[in-house]
């Protein structure tokens, strides 16, 4: 029979949970949209919760106690709307609950959070700001695909933004079994006709089904397993190194930096 992961809330036990003096809680939070005509609509919810595992499991084996929280499954993609069944939290409802898992962990007196974004709309950082003068808790936040960009351009050709060589190489490794290659269109995207979009400094919440045709932005023709499996553990391996780091700091008032 498999082992009960302590680290695991969903899995664990009061008895067993009593007895772990947790130090770094981790809530992964993903999305539920279309990925191109291949991909699950899961997709960035199983792949920020395979890598929160890896992470915690190997920060766990390192001595760390830390918890993984329920992952969040749907994220803000109120501009993705536009293709059927993807599901949308505005803004404002993650805000809100955000700050009811951070009053839970306070309340617990478990006061140091990592979150772990897995969906490029969930742009978090506004509502770490908010909830600042709020709470104890100190929160860290990771986009997980930004931590080895090194990585990224080595293993990748083109790794795309959105149901590309990337995201089809990780799913190739973890759910094979829910991607139909043979389906997906080439994932382009249309030109803008605002120079400053075309560079990058002006910026819209663009409306994806006039960006796209079936929800993709990059091409998936080069993806393999392989590659998934690398960077999915690259990107892991650093991130279960920084909760190792959250763990052995120690909550005063220098936190997170380097004392006198
Ligand atoms: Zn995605």
């Amino acid at each position: 029979m498999a082992e009960i992961r302590d680290w695991k809330l969903f899995e664990t036990n009061l008895g067993r949970a009593r007895q772990i003096p947790y130090e770094v809680a981790v809530l992964p939070i993903g999305a539920t949209e279309a990925h191109n005509l291949h991909l699950p609509y899961g997709t960035d919810t199983m792949q920020v919760e395979a890598l929160a595992e890896i992470a915690c499991a190997q920060a766990s084996g390192e001595g760390a106690d830390v918890m993984l929280l329920p992952t969040i499954a749907v994220g803000i993609n109120e501009n993705t709307l536009g293709f059927p069944w993807t599901m949308s939290f505005k803004p404002s409802t993650i805000l809100q609950m955000l700050r009811d898992i951070v009053a839970c962990l306070e309340h617990h007196r478990l006061l140091k959070l990592l979150i772990i974004n897995g969906h490029g709309g969930n742009e978090l950082k506004a509502f770490l700001r908010e909830l600042f003068r709020e709470t104890e808790v100190q929160i860290v936040l990771v986009d997980w695909w930004t931590v080895d960009p090194h990585a990224m351009q080595a293993i990748f050709e083109d790794a795309g933004e959105h149901a590309g060589e990337m995201e089809t190489s990780l799913m190739l490794h973890l759910r094979p079994d829910l991607v139909e290659m043979e389906n997906a269109d080439e994932g382009k995207a249309r030109e803008p006709h605002f120079t400053g979009m075309k560079e990058g400094w002006a910026w819209i919440a663009r409306p994806w089904d006039v960006l796209t045709t079936n929800s993709g932005v990059g091409s998936p023709e080069a993806a393999t397993a392989e590659k998934g499996e690398q960077f999915l553990n690259r990107c892991a391996k650093k991130i279960g190194e920084l909760i190792v780091e959250m763990a052995d700091e120690q909550l005063d008032e220098w936190y997170p930096y380097e004392s006198d």
